[in-house]
This record gives C-alpha cells, sequence and structure tokens, in this order.
C-alpha cells in the first residue's frame, strides 16, 4: 500500500479536497491547534509522514488568538509556557516552528494567508471537537484546493470509528472497548528526512513570556503556580501519578481531600500530553487492576463520551442540548420556589451561605482547577440557587470557562450538561423541587463521603484573596 492509500485508510484522518498533495510544494504545513505537543502527536506524525515521502520539510504553525472567549493571563500564560517548550523540542527534531497574532477574528484568513507564503503541498490540522461545520467548511475553502488532512489527534478511537452521538457511557463504553487493542498503541514519533531551515515567515513570534507581555489581553485572571504550564512538567505529573496516587484511585478519587486524582486536565486540554501517553502508562503500571481500570474509564470512556457530545450536539453549551425527559422535568419545576437565588457575581465572589461551595469557587479562582467531586457539587447547587435551568448554565459555563485552566474544553460542557441536564446520566428519584428528576446532591452527602473539614481548611479559612475583596 503507499503512503496516499495507508492515509486515506487511517479512521483517524478525514480529507478535505481530493487532490494528492501537489509535488511542486515547497513543505508540509501542520497547523496545529489542540494537540500542542512534539511528540505522541498523530497528527504531526501524519505531516512527517507526507512530508518524508515527498521530500519537503515539515512546518507547524500556531495561531495565537488573544480574543478567544474566555482567553486570559492564566490561560495565555500557561499555553505559551507549553508552546514555548513544544516550539524547541519541534526544533530538535528539525521541524520548523512559527506563531503569529490572530490577524481578526476568523481562521480562515490567516490560514490562507500562510498558505499563500509557504506554498505546502498538503495541509494537516489536528481536530477541534468544539468547531462548527460552517468554520471547518472556511478552513478547507482556505487550503486554495490543497489537500487538507484533519487528525484525530486527541481520541484514542477515532471519532469515524464511533459516528452518532452517544447518550450514555454504558452504549459508547463497549464500542471503546472492542477498538482498544487496535487504537491505543503508541504513537511512535518517526524521524524527520528533510530539516526545515528557511527563515520564518514574516511576523512570527516566538512563544515566550515576553510575547505574551506584549500582547492586550484580559488580565483580570491571572496566572497561577499550581500548574506551570508544558510537556515536561505534563509527563513528571503522570510519573508522580503513576507512582504514588494511581494505587489508591479506585477508592480515593472521590475525596477531595486526599489529592488522588491526576491532575493532568489542563495539560491534556491543551494538548501538551496525549491520552494515548497517559493511558498507556497506567494501562502498563504496576498498580492494582481495580486502579488501573477506574482510571482508564474516566481518561478514555468518559472523556471520549464529552468529546463525543460536542462533536455530535451542536447545543453543547446549553441547557437545550440536554435529553427529553430532563428538559420536560426541569420545566416542570421551573416555577417552584427556590431558598436561595444568587447572582453571577455572588456565585463568582464565593458570596454563598454554603462554605463547602465557596470552598470549591476558591479553589477554582485561586488554582485555576476544581477537584473533580467538588465540581458535580459546585454545578449542582448553581442549578439550585439560580432563577432558571437556563441561567444556571449558563453561569456554570462561564466561570468554568474563565477560571479553570482546562475550562473552554468537551469534559467542561458535558460535565456541566450532565450536573445541570441530566446529560449521560438518567432520571432519578424522589422528585425534588428545582431539581426534578435530575440527580441531586447535598452538602450533608458530600460530608459523608469526605473530610470536607480538611477540604475548607484549605480553602477557605485562610486570608482572603484578592479576587474576592
Ligand atoms: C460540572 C463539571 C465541570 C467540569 N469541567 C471540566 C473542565 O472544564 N475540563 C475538564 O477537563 N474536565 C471537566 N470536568 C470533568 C472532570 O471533573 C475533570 O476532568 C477532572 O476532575 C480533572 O481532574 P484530573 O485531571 O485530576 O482527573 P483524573 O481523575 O486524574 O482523570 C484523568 C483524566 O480523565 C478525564 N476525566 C476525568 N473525569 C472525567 C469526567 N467526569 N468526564 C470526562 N473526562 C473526565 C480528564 O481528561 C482527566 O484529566 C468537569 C466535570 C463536572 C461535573
Amino acid at each position: 500500500m503507499n503512503f496516499l492509500q495507508e492515509l486515506r485508510n487511517d479512521p483517524r484522518i478525514a480529507i478535505e479536497g481530493g487532490n494528492p498533495p501537489g509535488a511542486e510544494g515547497r513543505c508540509v504545513l501542520y497547523w496545529m491547534r489542540r494537540a500542542q505537543r512534539a511528540f505522541d502527536n498523530p497528527a504531526l506524525e501524519s505531516a512527517i509522514q507526507i512530508a518524508n515521502e515527498q521530500r519537503l520539510p515539515v512546518l507547524v504553525y500556531f495561531r495565537l488568538n488573544p480574543r478567544h472567549p474566555h482567553a486570559n493571563a492564566r490561560h495565555l500564560t500557561f499555553m505559551l509556557q507549553g508552546l514555548e517548550e513544544t516550539a524547541q523540542e519541534l526544533a530538535k527534531r528539525k521541524i520548523g516552528f512559527a506563531m503569529r497574532v490572530a490577524d481578526g477574528p476568523g481562521a480562515a484568513n490567516d490560514l490562507a494567508r500562510i498558505v499563500s507564503e509557504v506554498c505546502p503541498s498538503a495541509i494537516v490540522i489536528d481536530r477541534d471537537p468544539l468547531q462548527s461545520a460552517d468554520a471547518w467548511r472556511g478552513l478547507a475553502r482556505a487550503c486554495g484546493g490543497r489537500p487538507l488532512y484533519c487528525v484525530d489527534a486527541d481520541l484514542i478511537v477515532p471519532a469515524a470509528q464511533i459516528g452518532r452521538e452517544h447518550y450514555a457511557a454504558r452504549t459508547i463504553r463497549p464500542r471503546i472497548h472492542e477498538r482498544l487493542d487496535r487504537f491505543l498503541t503508541p504513537i511512535g514519533n518517526r524521524a524527520v528526512h528533510i530539516a526545515w531551515n528557511a527563515t520564518p515567515p514574516a511576523g512570527a513570534l516566538a512563544p515566550s513570556a515576553a510575547a505574551l507581555a506584549s500582547l492586550n489581553i484580559d488580565r483580570s485572571v491571572g496566572p497561577v503556580a499550581e500548574f506551570p504550564g508544558g510537556g515536561s512538567e505534563a509527563r513528571a505529573r503522570l510519573r508522580r501519578f503513576i507512582r504514588d496516587r494511581l494505587p489508591r484511585y479506585a477508592s480515593e478519587r472521590n475525596r477531595p481531600e486526599k489529592d488522588a486524582t491526576s491532575g493532568l486536565s489542563p495539560y491534556l486540554h491543551y494538548g501538551q500530553i496525549g491520552p494515548h501517553t497517559a493511558a498507556l502508562a497506567a494501562r502498563d503500571a504496576g498498580a492494582p487492576e481495580a486502579d488501573r481500570r477506574a482510571f482508564l474509564e474516566e481518561l478514555i470512556v468518559r472523556r471520549e463520551l464529552a468529546i463525543n457530545f460536542t462533536i455530535y450536539n451542536r447545543r453543547f453549551r446549553q441547557i437545550e442540548g440536554c435529553e427529553r425527559w430532563a428538559l420536560q422535568s426541569l420545566s416542570a419545576h421551573r416555577g417552584d420556589p427556590r431558598e436561595r437565588v444568587y447572582s453571577e457575581r455572588q456565585f463568582e465572589n464565593a458570596e454563598t451561605h454554603d462554605p463547602l461551595w465557596n470552598a470549591a469557587q476558591r479553589q477554582m479562582v485561586e488554582s485555576g482547577w476544581m477537584h473533580g467531586y467538588m465540581r458535580m457539587y459546585w454545578a449542582k447547587k448553581i442549578l439550585e440557587w439560580s432563577k432558571s435551568p437556563r441561567a444556571a448554565c449558563e453561569i456554570a459555563v462561564r466561570l468554568n470557562d474563565r477560571y479553570e485552566l482546562d475550562g473552554r474544553d468537551p469534559n467542561g460542557y458535558a460535565g456541566i450538561a450532565w450536573a445541570i441536564g441530566g446529560k449521560h446520566d438518567r432520571a432519578w428519584g424522589p422528585e425534588r423541587p428545582v431539581y426534578g428528576m435530575i440527580r441531586y446532591m447535598s452538602a450533608a452527602g458530600a460530608g459523608r463521603k469526605f473530610d470536607s473539614r480538611a477540604y475548607l481548611a484549605r480553602w477557605l479559612e485562610r486570608p482572603s484573596p484578592a479576587a474576592f475583596k
């Protein structure tokens, strides 16, 4: 099989534009989006494969968009820390890297510009599961007839193998599991045959703190020390997790005071580490099988269910993205009296009557990350204390996307839809005020599950940060 057939037969790759890569191209262009890493990156590997066959170099291009909704100094600092390292690692692999600040809101114009400047024989892109079909068509047009290869770089089982929206983990799980032998394998990092040694395109910036300082960005949410960005930090965290936490993951992952989870979500969100790297390390670890299974369930089944939701359901940020049974039940309780209704500002400032909720909000605002168990409680209480399910969903999405380093991610939209609108869940009785048949959580229940005093002491009983004054 020649390399073109291989690419066509690879279920991770969708090809736009029927032409084969042009013989007179000067490079292969990889337009890097979510998979911001130099290793274990299926999109980069496809670009190298095409380039090697055509005896061309690879140029990786990154479009920095400081106007991306909810992008702020916290997110951009983390991302640029990662990209700085990625650029260095790509250089060691003899691959070019160029980053330019977005020139206006549409990515398509910027893609057309770089395509006309560097004349690639083919363009490779990693899939963004949040992207609309219109935006995708715009990018395809911007390639001006050159082939565009869109690669599932951050999914273990390619989306094309799943093929439709799934409504619960129990339906997607078997489809994923029966394909893991084929797709949960090392990506491989092949050598580049022709080094990139052309001058960078005009206006390219090196990713660095200095580049960030020069940008006009939202600085109201600042960087956090708890999560330094970068692939080497992600790999070090993965190693520590496998050694110290994985062996107690099954029993302690829902206990926020125990720190038993990986804390990898910001790194996975920015693609600084790929799911294959984390999943293979856990699968092959010496930890008990129950722990490895529990972790792989979250990392593969739950994460890929969330991605499936955003690919196939365009209302993933809205309550309307949830199932009919849930919308009917919430609607039947829309007029129920609420004991409390807080404004978005009160939520944001952690000014509710509930210390546990306030502690969770403070963990998110101060550290850029919230423990998974608390995320469930946090979003359910926003439903309980908002004027409507729609308002609750909007507030939760805005706060999550603004403060969480891993925000603006399919996992966030699916998690909020699960908590507020029963997405991927089932109806739970008895029927309750406000919640209807949506699963309920209480502070007392949380208190029985874990040592909430330790969590409160850590996040609440310390001096109020500037954000709360
Ligand atoms: C209301 C709500 C909001 C959420 N917002 C986000 C968000 O913005 N970004 C985000 O990445 N996750 C979000 N989650 C999912 C989950 O809580 C986090 O992924 C997890 O807590 C991150 O911590 P960790 O990396 O230590 O997870 P670990 O337990 O170590 O799990 C490893 C990885 O598996 C994936 N994973 C774990 N739990 C889930 C889950 N329930 N659904 C889908 N994938 C999962 C994540 O990629 C995670 O990094 C949200 C969940 C809820 C209920």
